[in-house]
């Protein structure tokens, strides 16, 4: 038996029929790292030492009579933007190169009591700005699927890392479709669940009111019990919610209706994605599960709001980063050329770009012509989801224009680059939840289907994705 090859649901079996130990498992898959990870590029700090600790003391659990539950002795792979207490964490950015986080973030904190094994942190766009990875001040990540292509971005570490069988599972985080863009391009599942229901604290923030953290596996079934282990009211967290989540039957499934806006299905869209999603909704109709066309009027401003409200967060996030706070030991004369030296050098050209831009939406006498209408745009943008939930369950859509691009085709051009998210970005200008699940491609490239729905209700998103997948 190929131990890479579990799910989550296999290992929980598995540990508590004691068919192997989470050790063996753990060993495994830090085998695989070594062999691995020297070509792919996922991790950018691997925990040997702690990992294999963390889960002989699972095996001792379960020698005891434990019977092991939900994530324990499940490995992990999480991206480099989450505190884990005494370790690197980088955010994949030059100014943070040697920052060491002092405390736990609340995810982490979750994962840990509930017996997971966190191997290592994986590579990302600099602070999750970016859609390809080639924005990690560090190294490239490979797409495991086509050495020559990008595994996506921000989170194209945590993807690689599962799609390469490096991790059984990931953690990334999804602003604008980090989760779901690599998750796309790497041919795995990603989720960004509902703002609010897993606990941002320990996350390094991007823009705060879209961030969320969620899973990377290799079956829908998997995402949804690593988002019951992390979700959860959290006092650290101002807009953590209280939520108990509970899951439906994938057969109830079948008496779903699901919306297909026209506005995603428009001429940009790549022959593959274009057959691919057909394909899914085939499936699905055979399944008993009902279409239906609908509209989202505003998806077009989408893209060009985010990129107005990202920004302007973006600029008053990373204000912390002022050499003196997380100091990288630069000689400087004055506070003034202090400043200018570690931001200046310590942030990446793409970083910077966005730090200009979302101080200039938020300057007085553009304010309101640019932020304020933007935050005015955004309410349309939700209402329209309000709106066709009203009707119908879930709405399916590509997750991505293309499959995935080669290294160096998009970097020279942000725009280019940006349009990869046109089809992520609503779901986080709504707060809603959205899945990205892998469809095969007719290139042999993997290629995704999302499914959104309406706030807290995750459990649709699922069971439809489970019953997709088990049929
Ligand atoms: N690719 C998008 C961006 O560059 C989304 C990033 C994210 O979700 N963190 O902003």
């Amino acid at each position: 038996m190929d131990l890479k090859e579990l799910t989550v649901k296999k290992l929980q079996q598995g540990l508590a029929e004691r068919e192997f130990s989470a050790r063996e498992v753990t060993d495994e898959f830090l085998k695989s790292i070594e062999t691995k990870d020297g070509e792919i590029g996922a991790y950018l700090s691997v925990f040997n030492d702690e990992a294999r600790k963390d889960a002989a003391a699972v095996d001792r659990k379960i020698a005891s009579g434990e019977r092991p539950s939900g994530l324990s002795g499940v490995p992990f792979a999480l991206k480099d933007n989450m505190l884990v207490e005494g370790a690197k964490t980088t955010a994949a950015s030059k100014i943070l190169e040697n920052y060491v986080a002092s405390y736990d973030g609340t995810v982490v904190t979750k994962l840990k009591q509930g017996g997971a094994i966190i191997l290592g942190k994986t590579n990302m766009d600099e602070f999750a700005m970016g859609s390809s990875t080639e924005n990690s001040a560090f190294q490239k990540t490979k797409n495991p699927r086509d050495l020559e292509r990008v595994p996506g971005g921000s989170s194209g570490g945590s993807a690689a890392a599962v799609a390469a069988g490096e991790a059984l599972v990931a953690l990334g985080s999804d602003t604008g479709g980090s989760i779901r863009q690599p998750a796309a391009f790497c041919g795995v599942v990603g989720m960004k669940p509902t703002y609010g229901t897993v606990s941002r604290s320990g996350l390094i923030a991007m823009a705060s009111s879209l961030d969320q953290i969620g899973p990377f596996t290799k079956t829908v079934e998997d995402a949804e019990e690593v988002f019951r282990g992390i979700t959860g009211r959290d006092p650290l967290d101002a807009t953590s919610v209280e939520y108990h989540y509970e899951s439906i039957e994938p057969e109830d499934a079948r008496n779903l209706t699901v919306g297909l806006p026209k506005e995603y299905f428009i001429s940009g869209l790549s022959e593959e994605v274009e057959k691919g999603v057909q394909s899914a909704i085939e499936k699905f109709k055979k399944l008993g599960v009902r279409f239906k066309e609908i509209s989202l009027p505003h998806t077009k401003y989408a893209l060009s709001c985010y990129y107005i409200v990202m920004p302007a967060e973006v600029s008053s996030n990373l204000a912390r980063f002022d050499g003196i706070r997380y100091s990288r030991n630069v000689e400087a004369g004055t506070l003034h050329d202090l400043y200018l030296k570690n931001r200046g050098e310590g942030f990446g050209a793409e970083v910077r770009r966005r730090i200009l831009l979302g101080t200039f939406v938020l300057s007085a006498g553009y304010y309101d012509a640019y932020y304020a209408k933007a935050q005015k745009v955004r309410r349309l943008i939700a209402d329209d989801f309000d709106a066709v939930f009203e009707d119908v369950d879930v709405v399916l859509t590509p997750t991505t224009p293309t499959g995935p691009f080669k290294f160096g085709e998009r970097s020279g051009d942000p725009i280019q680059m940006y349009l990869s998210d046109v089809f992520t970005i609503p779901a986080n200008m709504a707060g809603i939840p959205a899945i990205a699940i892998p469809v095969e491609g007719d290139k042999k490239l993997p290629i995704g289907f999302q499914l959104m729905g309406k706030h807290f209700e995750e459990d649709k998103l699922f069971a439809l994705g489970k019953l997709y997948e088990s049929n």
